[in-house]
């Protein structure tokens, strides 16, 4: 994804999302969930990180009320359209839809606006693009994927995130069905190890 997302900014420098200044960013998608958004939240706030979540609308729909402390505990929220849906082959009107739904509910529950979209499972076409530039959001994609919702061992996921690491980073992790039994296997253990590298976290920033 890093070579790829180097292309892309260069093709579409306004909308795609990147940064090479001090600080590494944590991402964490597809929440707000009941058990796997609190554990998470309760581990970065044990060691005093900031991160950004990138929110279904419907689960804000659903959990109002995690996304708020969400919120109140200083992270940053991003859109990460209703459904989940892959964005690929879909119509503007339907993209439009997924993006603006979100944006409203976030809006009416949380009383915020995102400058951030992160598009499921990082597919995306020019008409989506054309329309986060017209919103004024900026596309994220990231360049670390810790593969957290399918490696087995702690050792696989700290692996694939602590030799990569540069300024400007952004790492993807999930707070969702396939993370939630197992979060604290290894997300504590690998912030430590970031903490130790003396590494300062950043939420995204526009
Ligand atoms: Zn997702």
């Amino acid at each position: 994804m890093r070579c790829k997302m180097r292309i892309l900014k260069l093709l579409f420098p306004s909308v795609i999302f990147s940064t090479t200044a001090a600080g590494i960013h944590l991402t964490f998608d597809d929440g707000p969930h009941p058990t796997a958004t609190p554990a998470v939240l309760g581990m970065l706030r044990e060691r005093n990180i900031p991160a950004t979540f990138f929110f279904l609308g419907q689960n804000v729909q659903q959990y109002p009320d995690i996304a708020k402390q969400v919120v109140s505990e200083g992270h940053q929220i991003g859109n990460h359209s209703f459904t989940h849906s892959n964005l690929f082959f879909k119509d503007k009107q339907f993209i439009q839809k997924q993006i603006i739904q979100t944006e409203e509910i976030l809006e009416s529950k949380l009383g915020i606006r995102t400058r951030f979209y992160r598009p499921p499972y990082g597919y995306f076409n020019l008409t989506l693009l054309n329309l986060l530039e017209e919103f004024g959001s900026a596309c994220v994609l990231w360049n670390i994927d810790s593969k957290d919702y399918r490696l087995k061992q702690r050792s696989d996921v700290e692996r694939r995130v602590l030799n990569r690491i540069s300024n400007g980073s952004i790492f993807l992790f999930h707070d969702n069905n396939h993370t939630a039994h197992k979060l604290h296997t290894y997300l504590p253990g690998l912030l430590d190890k970031l903490l130790e590298k003396k590494l300062v976290f950043k939420p995204l920033q526009s």
